[in-house]
């Protein structure tokens, strides 16, 4: 189930998201901490009106809470609103006891969310802490942990994987735990939450839109494939958009989820016991995860970089798409004799020299720092030079690639080549896609020049992605906008 956390100040605006988003929501959690002192009484009002369940949850300050009151103060408002409201849950930490409240609860038939918040660590033995929540039969445990490692991940995981209960809440908080938010129903768990957009209840809480949009539960059915990506920080990446966006219109049983990761090593292990059937590599573990793989395909271990893993078997294969996929606007307009210019000797320059020179075309590499340059053109057999010799940057002008991070935003007017003039028979590319219309590719289009820019790369790497982890061509129609 998806529950909805409400946390606006007035009762009013609470029952405007719940009107907007009552067909997403499986049920509410009314956050009386968040609630201005005197609409206390509207939440007794509140819950006779709304037809679907609310979880009534007055939060302490310890534990994530948003008001600082007395405990007196706290539980008199929630014997208040447990009497005289309809609430269908409470959720009482673990070392709340209260026989008043207790009875009032018992009255009601209410069912009981016994919770703990742990916003340091995850405990060695996640399923065990999970069961000994509970004060009576028939509550529901709710443990949420912070991990920060993908070793903390795989304890995550193995309190899913060990936990006998029939119902439970395990999550895990901050960026390592975003995928337990997203799967947590799926390996067992009673419910995931999720905030209002822009109004993060608790760290890592993913806002309803999104998870209605790109990670909707019910499109993974028990034996559904999990995908991902894998980076540090990942959090901003678009892949699941466009991966989940695919999986829906081509009726894949599959998720793609995003997985900070600071040790590839453990990842791995992680994969293991999700188990996850392939995933993305990005920054900075693209070379890390190469000692890893049991196969690699020859544009792997001649960019010396992997972006894609496919998980068969018990064994890891890895790819790079990112070559293919910077080539396939390319292609087109590559004539015999070409002769090509890149821009920056990042890691994403190694994929497009390697993509260019399979194409029969010659390649220069220029840099702001030259030794990198250097490095590269010994590497790849190019030749290389100074970001600033205009010269020879004019001899390989036929495709120019502007592959450094210059220009992108907040610094948008920036532009690595600006002594450059373009004489418009040049194929500009700039696989910077933010902005899409870059300072580079802006003066390139103004001189009559071909230009094509970086969405293409991004999203034709996905595709060909895609097509490794499903097997199917993605359906190009239903391309989100990156
Ligand atoms: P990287 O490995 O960090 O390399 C950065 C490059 O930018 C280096 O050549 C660096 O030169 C140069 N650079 C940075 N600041 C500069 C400055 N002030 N003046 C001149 N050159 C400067 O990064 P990367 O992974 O190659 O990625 C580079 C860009 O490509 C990023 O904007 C990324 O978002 C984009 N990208 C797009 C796609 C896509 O699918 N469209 C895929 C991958 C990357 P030095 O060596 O002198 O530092």
């Amino acid at each position: 189930m998806l529950c909805l956390t409400l946390t606006e100040a007035t009762v009013d605006a609470n029952k405007q998201y719940i009107k907007k988003y009552c067909n997403d929501a499986d049920l509410f959690e009314l956050r009386l901490d968040c609630l201005n002192l005197d609409e206390m009484p509207k939440a007794v009002e509140l819950s006779h009106t709304c037809k679907t369940d609310i979880i009534l949850t007055y939060r302490r300050m310890i534990d994530g809470g948003r008001r600082k009151v007395s405990e007196e103060d706290r539980l008199q408002v929630l014997r208040t609103c447990v009497k005289n409201g309809d609430f269908s849950y409470i959720d009482m930490e673990e070392d709340l006891e209260d026989s008043e409240l207790n009875a009032l609860v018992e009255a009601k038939q209410m069912n009981i969310i016994r919770s703990r918040h742990d916003f340091d660590s995850v405990p060695d033995d996640v399923s065990k802490d999970l069961m000994n929540l509970c004060k009576h039969p028939g509550e529901i445990p709710k443990l949420a942990v912070m991990p920060k490692s993908v070793a903390d991940m795989l304890r995550l995981l193995d309190g899913y994987r060990n936990t006998s209960m029939t119902r439970f809440i395990l999550l895990g908080m901050g960026n390592f735990g975003v995928w337990s938010r997203i799967l947590g129903p799926h390996l067992g768990g009673f419910l995931s939450y999720v905030s209002v957009p822009n109004q993060s209840a608790a760290p890592g809480h993913i806002d309803i839109e999104t998870m209605s949009r790109v990670y909707p539960l019910d499109r993974l059915s028990s034996n559904g494939h999990i995908f991902g990506i894998i980076g540090n920080p990942v959090m901003h990446t678009k892949s699941p958009v466009l991966h989940n966006a695919g999986f829906d219109a081509a009726e894949v049983d599959a998720m793609y989820v995003p997985f900070t990761v600071d040790s590839v090593e453990d990842f791995i292990t992680f994969a293991e016991k999700l188990p996850v059937d392939g995933f993305s590599v990005t920054i900075p573990h693209k070379q890390a995860i190469i000692p890893f793989l049991d196969t690699q395909t020859e544009a792997v271990q001649a960019i010396g970089a992997c972006n894609t893993v496919y998980c068969k078997d018990g064994t890891l294969n890895g790819d790079n798409t990112d070559a293919p996929g910077f080539m396939a606007p390319l292609v087109p307009e590559i004539k015999k004799g070409m002769k090509a210019c890149i821009i920056g000797a990042g890691g994403a320059a190694r994929a497009i020299i390697y993509g260019l020179q399979k194409a029969g075309v010659e390649v220069l590499v220029v840099n702001r720092t030259e030794s990198r340059a250097q490095e590269l053109a010994e590497h790849f057999n190019c030749a290389y030079g100074s970001i600033n010799d205009i010269n020879l940057i004019s001899q390989y002008n036929d495709i120019l690639v502007q592959t450094t991070s210059l220009g992108m935003v907040p610094d948008v007017e920036r532009d690595p080549v600006a002594g450059y003039e373009f004489t418009g028979k040049e194929i500009a590319y700039d696989i910077i896609y933010k902005p899409l219309m870059t300072r580079f590719l802006t003066r390139a289009q103004a001189a009559g020049c071909t230009i094509i820019t970086g969405d293409k790369m991004l999203l034709e790497q996905g595709y060909l992605q895609f097509k490794g982890f499903t097997g199917c061509e993605y359906p190009r129609e239903v391309t989100p906008r990156i």
